[in-house]
């Protein structure tokens, strides 16, 4: 059985990165019908937060990342947060001392660079191994000045080599890796020691994450080797690691980019069907000649080799289009709902959304649907649907530029209009009569014969598309908003 994780230390917001990491996971899993498993490494209480927790599991939610073990879900191997897990790892350590795969060691970064230099080396070099062999009496000693020893796992002394699922072969030379810390003075254990740990009790198969952490890798698999000698592990585990994520100006994404950070998307009214499908195409593709895809279809396909092993680049344009591509895709009842959150936070619709509101939305929405490419587009779009004619607010730009005789034009439009019942006031009837007079009759280009129109019924130079408007917003509140504007 195939088993992936996904590990994120609870700190900040989610971030892109972090999100690819637990997509591409979910989609291993799916594809190959394996179980993902979601750990929380909060090993680091300084820094971990529980707000940063929910924040995580919202991102998962809201992305429809679902996972098979682990936080809130539960599974056989839990807990699932290493801040419950001290136990676990205690009983582990005592068995990787027993066997002699940690070991302790007293030197002081400073002591090091010192041997270096009076070996005529760079005293920037790594660890040198010194403690490795100490006798009794030289550990008596050491602790007889008060000093507490860290532990280190012994590093093989031959090459590492493993077959990433998206670089291929990866050699580490022997002697690159020092001995490192695994076990902190005061006897807690490291992130270079749990995570193995963790990987090995979940009977983790495949660990596919960023490539910032590839060179780790070489002690973890070391440390995997040790884990395996002692029982505690079956096997190492696949690697895989994802190309880093580039942003603007061809530097690295820093988590505190706000293009990283996936709750502005959010805010901004990318739907999760688009940052799926955007995110997805940070490091792999479809097809060559198809950008936009469903989950589902991402789920069909996805194959980690197949993975760009290049850095991919945010590219926030290309998000937006991608995000209007699922827009459209959407069935108008949904895309209706998914639009009531943003209308509701800007104060267009109540909280709860009355029945006449509700209704009125789900009238709009096929005039706005094609239209709009993030949800946050819907209270510019629609707010003067909702107002009453006197709070119509007229935007600057919607009283320039409405041809030689916007009076004219109102006022012709206001007779045909008048000349309407309210039943006959329909989108054909509209378009018919007030084209025929306005730009027949009077002889006026059709984009300046309805610009003034526009204006006074949505106050805005672009909006949904007029005669539409004009028929929800009724023959009343019609005339009276091309009244109001003609004076
Ligand atoms: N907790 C680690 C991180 O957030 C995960 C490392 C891993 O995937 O092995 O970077």
């Amino acid at each position: 059985e195939v088993r992936v994780r996904f590990c994120p230390s609870p700190t900040g917001t989610p971030h892109i990165g972090m999100v690819r990491t637990a997509l591409y996971n979910w989609a291993h899993a799916r594809h190959v019908g394996g179980k993902l498993i979601f750990r929380i490494e909060d090993t680091d209480a300084a820094r971990d937060s529980e707000e940063s927790y929910h924040q995580l599991l919202d991102a998962m939610r809201w992305l429809g990342i679902d996972w098979d073990e682990g936080v809130e879900v539960g599974g056989p191997d839990g807990p699932y947060r290493q801040s419950q897990r001290a136990e676990i790892y205690a009983d582990v350590i005592e068995r990787l001392k027993a066997a002699g795969h940690i070991y302790e060691s007293y030197s002081t970064a400073e002591e090091t660079a010192e041997r270096h230099r009076a070996a005529g080396r760079d005293p920037q070099l790594g660890y040198d191994g010194f403690d490795r062999d100490l006798s009794e009496e030289q550990k008596a000693a050491f602790r007889a000045e008060g000093r507490e020893p860290v532990w280190r796992l012994r590093m093989p002394d031959e090459d590492i080599t493993f077959t990433d699922m998206v670089r291929g072969d990866i050699t580490f030379r022997a002697g690159s890796t020092p001995d490192y810390v695994v076990v902190r003075a005061n006897g807690t254990p490291l992130y270079t020691l749990v995570n193995p740990v963790d990987d090995a009790l979940m009977r983790i198969t495949h660990v596919l994450r960023g490539e910032d952490l590839l060179s780790s890798t070489p002690r973890q698999v070391a440390l995997y080797r040790a884990l395996m000698d002692i029982g505690v592990a079956e096997r190492i585990p696949v690697f895989g690691h994802l190309p880093y994520v580039m942003g603007e100006g061809n530097k690295k994404l820093s988590k505190r980019d706000p293009e990283s950070n996936l709750f502005l998307y959010r805010d901004q009214g990318f739907l999760p069907e688009g940052m799926v499908n955007y995110i997805a195409l940070l490091g792999w593709g479809y097809s060559a000649d198809q950008d936009i895809f469903t989950r589902e279809q991402m789920v069909e396909r996805f194959d980690a080799a197949n993975v760009n092993p290049n850095p991919a680049r945010v590219d926030i344009k290309k998000a937006t289009a991608i995000n209007a591509d699922h827009m459209r895709m959407l069935a108008p009842e949904v895309f209706t709902e998914r639009m009531v959150p943003y209308l509701q936070s800007a104060g267009v619709v109540s909280d709860p959304i009355t029945p006449e509101q509700h209704a009125l939305l789900v009238a709009a929405t096929p005039l706005v649907q094609p239209r709009m490419n993030l949800l946050g587009e819907a209270p510019d779009m629609l707010r003067f649907l909702f107002v009453s004619d006197a709070d119509l607010e007229i935007a600057e730009d919607a009283t320039k530029k409405l041809g030689e005789d916007p009076v004219a034009v109102l006022d012709r439009a206001i007779a045909e209009l008048e000349a309407l019942d309210a039943a006959s006031f329909v989108t054909a009837t509209l378009e018919e009569r007030l084209r025929s007079a306005i730009v027949e009759d009077m002889g006026i280009k059709p984009r300046l014969a309805f610009g003034p129109l526009r204006s006074a019924i949505s106050g805005r130079r672009i909006s949904p598309p007029l005669f539409e408007s004009m028929e929800l917003l009724g023959r009343d509140s019609s005339l009276a908003r091309l009244r109001s504007f003609r004076e």
